[in-house]
């Protein structure tokens, strides 16, 4: 896949399916920025997120919070497997949650294929790793200028 992909959206609701209680919250974005890549494989991907939690129209001065991340792209199973969502688990503690927020996510890198699993516990166990593989993906060198402001900024 051409990486860097670019995708963005506010901050959505998601379908509820208790990701937070599972200690694994994910922040859900519009899917319809997919359209883009239809060729782009399902799977467990990394990558980096570029956080404005408070969007100001003047966007010199708008602060963005840059986070390593897993995500997962994905049929919904809810909308008959027509519809790919979008679920990005950010590599960092937040005291209170973003709905509504303005998100920026920059894929890097694809983990694996989607599993189905016989117990949530496997399915958790295999998340944690996939957050390993991830942070030690993007501490690589030719990641680090995706850590700075300016490559964000001349995005938004
Ligand atoms: P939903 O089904 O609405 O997506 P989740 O249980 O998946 O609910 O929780 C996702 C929400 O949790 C996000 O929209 C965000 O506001 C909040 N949140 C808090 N910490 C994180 C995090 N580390 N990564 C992603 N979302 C987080
Ligand atoms: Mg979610």
């Amino acid at each position: 896949a051409p990486f860097p992909i670019k995708l963005s959206g506010p901050v959505i609701k998601g379908f509820g399916r208790g990701s937070k209680e599972l200690g694994i919250p994910t922040a859900n974005i519009p899917p319809e920025g997919l359209a883009t890549y239809p060729d782009l494989p399902s799977g467990v991907y990394y990558g980096y997120v570029g956080l404005s939690l408070s969007p100001s129209p003047d966007t010199t001065s708008t602060s963005i919070e840059i986070h390593p991340a897993v995500l997962s792209i994905g049929y919904n199973p809810f909308y008959k497997n027509t519809v790919r969502s979008v679920e990005i688990h950010i590599l960092h503690e937040f005291t209170h949650d973003f709905y509504g927020a303005a998100l920026n996510l920059l894929v890097l890198g694809y983990i694996r294929p989607e599993y189905d699993y016989v117990s949530l516990e496997a399915l958790v166990d295999d998340i944690k790793i996939d957050c390993d593989v991830a942070r030690r993906s993007l501490d690589r060198e030719t990641y680090a200028r995706y850590k700075e402001d300016g490559e964000w900024k001349a995005w938004l």
